[in-house]
């Protein structure tokens, strides 16, 4: 395979991005100068290097040397440390942050497809499951709030994740949330504006 195609065939992996794009972005690091594309590549390869994925809330973020194993979030004390805000994608939480929101946060990965059998190969059940029971037992989770986007996947992970959920939060006594309206039939979390995240959380059940 051609070095055209190869590259083609990487960015076509990408979220959201056909082959038609994938080519469009070849043929822009073609115009753009060597030492752009240097500086692209090396960017790609320190990613990984320099970042790390939080241990509680399975975020990524950039390594600080005193606090490896949690993101800034999670090693903040001064937050609310009783609710939990599950979504699904890292670029929720940007969005949710900005709205104002002080508790605590967990990464899915992503949404649990409709015809699935087993929703453990798609997004982090087992993890989120041990995350509220491990924490329960040391400083209890009051409120575990469901931040999926109001699409037909989002509704049904929702709806298997409280399933799941239920039976623990029975035993610990936790509330198990939805964000209320203000978010529109299939519109994504990441994409809400600030205000339509604050009213939702307002008026969550
Ligand atoms: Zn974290």
């Amino acid at each position: 395979m051609n070095p055209i195609e190869r590259l083609t065939e990487h960015f076509e992996k990408f979220p959201g991005i056909g082959p038609r794009q994938a080519r469009r972005f070849v043929q822009y690091l073609l115009a753009e100068s060597p030492s752009y594309r240097t500086n692209l590549a090396e960017s790609i390869r320190v990613l990984g290097s320099q970042t790390s994925q939080c241990k509680r809330c399975f975020r990524w973020f950039v390594k600080n040397p005193e606090k490896q194993n949690f993101c800034t979030i999670c090693a903040n004390t001064n937050r609310d440390q009783q609710t939990l805000f599950i979504v699904e994608k890292d670029a929720d939480i940007d969005n949710v942050e900005r709205s104002g929101f002080k508790g605590l946060y967990f990464v899915l990965g992503g949404t649990i497809p409709l015809a699935s059998e087993e929703p453990e190969r798609f997004v982090r059940v087992r993890e989120l499951l041990n995350r509220v029971e491990t924490d329960a037992s040391e400083s209890t989770f009051k409120e575990v709030i469901l931040g999926l986007s109001a699409t037909t996947e989002g509704d049904h992970t929702r709806l298997i994740l409280q399933e799941k959920l239920l039976p623990i939060a029975e035993g610990l006594r936790f509330k198990i949330s939805s964000l209320g309206r203000g978010l529109s039939t299939g519109s994504e979390l990441e994409y809400a504006d600030p205000d339509t995240i604050e009213s939702a959380l307002k008026s969550r059940q």
